[in-house]
């Protein structure tokens, strides 16, 4: 729900400040209307229904793999597609993709979500309605910011989503945040906000083929990123988790498997998951098994060991990258 709304319609019916907090604590333990609120009084709960739309988000459409992966496709009021997924593991995981704008600006190369159109990063409580969505049928427990958009250029509304997750069940050491690189955002995570864990999307350990594939890179190369990832790994003490995206032919080669091993130094700052290409339309292929297991190998002989990503959800396109908001 739109919080600022919220406390506004609260001032304005005189009721005192610990309303509002009543309230969210409701919603975050997976309530799906004022009804529900049982200590607000009555009359309170009616005019709120009718003043407050219980989410910012309206669900336009959802789909269920046949892994027990959930997305959902929302509409913001102003009309602005924003996809969710929620990842269901057998051990209990409950692993929400939370999207930071909708849309993305930037154009890598393979993505899905930067061939669709940019439309405005999302608010606050836009990005906690695709949370509490879910949470009223899940015990959700994990969530990374992998969904539509680059988070760091939405930082301030994404941390003070992040302060408010732990409400809702989610750590904030579960909480991760993924980038393309945007150093003036790292650099903030490393001083400010609470501390969620961070994702760097690499992808390329060769400067040139990295801007080939990510035109952000010319903005923020490679070297000056990675600095800016050690730098958070010494204020924060936590490993930087990497994205490495296996294309078949473009950066899955024996030499490029070395490259990233230098570039993954010191070994006790990074973990390195590999991943699996999702079919877009972008007209990549992705590596095929023995690909992977070959260019894993390799790093795993000079010292870097790395896990491969477990694809879910492709069936109804809601893997890494396919968030297009085609429905
Ligand atoms: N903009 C941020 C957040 C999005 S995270 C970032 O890029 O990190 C989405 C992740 O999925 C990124 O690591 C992205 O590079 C990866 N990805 C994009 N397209 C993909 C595809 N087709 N298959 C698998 N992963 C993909």
């Amino acid at each position: 729900m739109d919080l600022a709304l919220l406390d506004d319609r609260l001032a304005a019916h005189g009721e005192p400040p610990f309303r509002s907090r009543q309230i969210w604590e409701w919603a975050a333990r997976g309530a799906d209307s004022y009804e529900q609120m049982t200590n607000l009084p009555v009359e309170l709960r009616t005019a709120l229904a009718d003043e407050v739309p219980f989410s910012s988000l309206e669900p336009v459409r959802e789909a269920l793999a046949r892994d027990g992966t959930a997305k959902a496709l929302f509409e913001t009021a102003d009309g602005r597609p924003v996809e969710t997924v929620l990842m269901r593991y057998r051990d209990g995981r409950r692993s929400l993709c939370l999207s930071s704008q909708s849309g993305c600006p930037l154009t890598c190369t393979f993505c899905a979500t930067g061939r669709m159109k940019f439309g405005r990063n999302l608010t606050v409580s836009e990005i906690l309605d695709q949370a509490l969505h879910f949470r009223r049928s899940d015990a959700v427990n994990h969530a990374v910011f992998m969904g539509m958009g680059e988070p760091l250029m939405n930082l301030d509304n994404v941390l003070a989503a992040c302060e408010r997750l732990p409400e809702l069940g989610i750590a904030t050491s579960n909480t991760a945040i993924s980038t393309v690189g945007w150093i003036p955002g790292i650099e903030r995570m490393a001083s400010e906000g609470p501390p969620a864990r961070l994702a760097l999307s690499l992808h390329a350990s060769d400067d040139s083929l990295r801007s080939e594939l990510m035109p952000v890179n010319e903005r923020y190369p490679l070297p000056d990123v990675l600095a800016a990832c050690l730098r958070w790994h010494e204020a924060r003490r936590r490993q930087v988790f990497v994205e490495y995206l296996m294309l078949e032919g473009v950066n899955d080669r024996y030499e490029q498997a070395l490259e990233l091993a230098a570039a993954l130094v010191p070994r006790k700052a990074f973990k390195l998951n590999l991943i699996p290409y999702n079919p877009t339309d972008a007209g990549f292929r992705g590596s095929g098994r023995d690909a992977i297991a070959a260019f894993r190998a390799v790093l795993e002989g000079r010292g870097v060991r790395s896990t491969v990503r477990l694809t879910r959800g492709r069936d109804i396109d809601a893997a890494c990258g396919q968030l297009a908001a085609r429905g």
